[in-house]
């Protein structure tokens, strides 16, 4: 099978990509800088969809980038780099004469109003209420494929928690603070915090490509979250995370 990967290059992509590679397929990464094993996204706009059996969109400005302030310059890029490269992957799928049997985003859960009681399901009701919420909305509208190429290309919308593993996302951000004793909750640590670890959510997201679609797929995009069933606080996970880097101090929050 042949994959084409937005974002291929980052964390989450790293990992899907080994995964493919291991199982014989063939991957494609779309990515701002051009190399071998890859397509920019000006060539995805000029030539069109390159031959694929599946689609993918990882891209997306770092949610948590230390070098950058949260101004609107920031702001405009966590959406662009988001909205945009979903749209011209979506597009590029729509015109395209062999369109690819599945394509899937992963967007992310912060479509749901945080909440210690309410247990979210994809049927959950959500408005969008905040910016990254609002974020979310245009970003799964922006992969949304017209009614007939839907009926024959799948379209998967995975939601992860926080994405945890060794060599990217929060971990690499969390190592040396914690490894120098200064690591802590963030606020009051009572929020929730749902996580999935890397090489699970490449695991769903495999499952998705590889799975073959027995009937007409339904039009509509079918939407997963994807995170690990136990409903753990910032405070939890942090108590963990201090334990793992040798029992190392770490602020915990004490009303808790
Ligand atoms: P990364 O931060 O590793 O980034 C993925 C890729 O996005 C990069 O390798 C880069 O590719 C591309 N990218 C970065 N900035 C821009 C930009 N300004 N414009 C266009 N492309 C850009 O992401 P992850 O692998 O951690 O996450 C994959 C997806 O999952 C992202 O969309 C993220 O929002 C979402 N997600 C991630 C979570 C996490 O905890 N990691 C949690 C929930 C959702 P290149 O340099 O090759 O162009």
């Amino acid at each position: 099978m042949k994959v084409l990967i937005g974002g291929g290059s980052g964390f989450v992509g790293r990992e899907l990509t080994r995964l493919l590679k291991n199982k014989g397929h063939e991957v494609t990464v779309i990515s701002r800088q051009p190399g071998p094993g890859k397509i920019t996204w000006t060539e995805l706009e000029s030539s069109g969809l390159p031959a694929c059996d599946g689609a993918v969109n990882l891209a997306g400005e770092n949610l948590m980038n230390p070098l950058r302030w949260w101004n609107e310059s920031y702001k405009k890029d966590l959406y662009s780099s988001r909205i945009d490269t979903t749209k011209a992957l979506s597009s590029a799928i729509a015109s395209s004469s062999s369109p690819p049997h599945s394509w899937v985003l992963v967007s992310g859960v912060a479509c749901y109003q945080p909440s210690l009681t309410a247990q979210y399901t994809e049927d959950s009701e959500w408005k969008p209420f905040d910016l990254l919420s609002k974020l979310v909305k245009e970003w799964e509208a922006a992969a949304e494929l017209p009614e007939d190429v839907a009926k024959t290309t799948k379209q998967v919308v995975i939601r992860p928690g926080a994405v945890l593993g060794r060599d990217g996302g929060a971990i690499k951000q969390m190592w040396l603070p914690f490894w120098l004793g200064v690591g802590g909750t963030l606020g009051s640590g009572r929020q929730p915090f749902p996580w999935i670890h890397v090489t699970d959510l490449a695991g769903i997201i495999a499952h998705f490509l590889e799975t073959p679609q027995s009937e007409a797929p339904p039009t509509q995009q079918q939407v997963y979250n994807g995170v690990a069933p136990s409903l753990d606080t910032n405070y939890d996970f942090t108590k963990e995370f201090g334990g793992f880097c040798g029992g190392r101090r770490c602020f915990l929050c004490p009303g808790l």
